[in-house]
């Protein structure tokens, strides 16, 4: 009787040492999390894709192309206004990301076009301004790629033509949670 009482003790001992490891191990995975999540969001775009685009632009302006960047780091506050666009305000539905949800919200994506032969922002993916019987937009998509870039074309389910972006093999999830490159 008394060995068996013994046996019981150890293992409810057992129980307490693993359910106080544990908790204190889930306590340290929460506040590294909460310490995550109070990293501040970017307020410019990222030093490397403002390099590439500079980079994209030139070399394209040498096949005598001119990309213009119509969009780069855009706030939650901004995304948002644009997510309602086409739901609760007027006009079409232009994104499918909510404030957070786009890697333009982390400096990590731009937006481009082109600027045809008499100066009008043009988003005319068959326009051949260099007259090399090659589109331009495409043109432009693949120096964009030589650089690193994701192309928002490249998509399966939703295409975004003028998109460009570098995710550093972060999803957006981490990058919600706070992890940046
Ligand atoms: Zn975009």
């Amino acid at each position: 009787m008394k060995k068996k009482r013994k046996r019981h003790g150890s293992t409810i001992m057992m129980f307490i040492i693993i359910s106080v490891f544990l908790l204190v191990f889930w306590k340290q995975q929460q506040e590294k999390e909460n310490e995550l999540s109070k990293t501040p969001l970017p307020t410019a775009l990222h030093e490397t894709l403002a390099e590439k685009r500079d980079i994209l632009l030139s070399q394209a302006l040498d096949k005598g192309i001119h990309v213009v960047i119509v969009e780069g780091f855009r706030s939650v506050e901004e995304q948002n206004d644009l997510y309602n666009k086409g739901r609760t305000e007027e006009g079409n539905i232009v994104t499918h990301a909510k404030g957070g949800e786009s890697y333009h919200n982390y400096g990590l994506a731009i937006d481009f076009a082109l600027l045809n032969n008499s100066g009008a922002t043009i988003w005319d993916m068959e326009y051949d301004g260099n007259g090399n019987g090659k589109s331009d937009w495409m043109e432009v998509v693949s120096i964009a790629k030589s650089l690193g870039f994701e192309w928002g074309g490249d998509w399966a389910n939703f295409k975004d033509y003028p998109h460009l972006q570098m995710d550093f093999g972060l999803s957006i999830a981490e990058l919600q949670k706070g992890q940046r490159p």
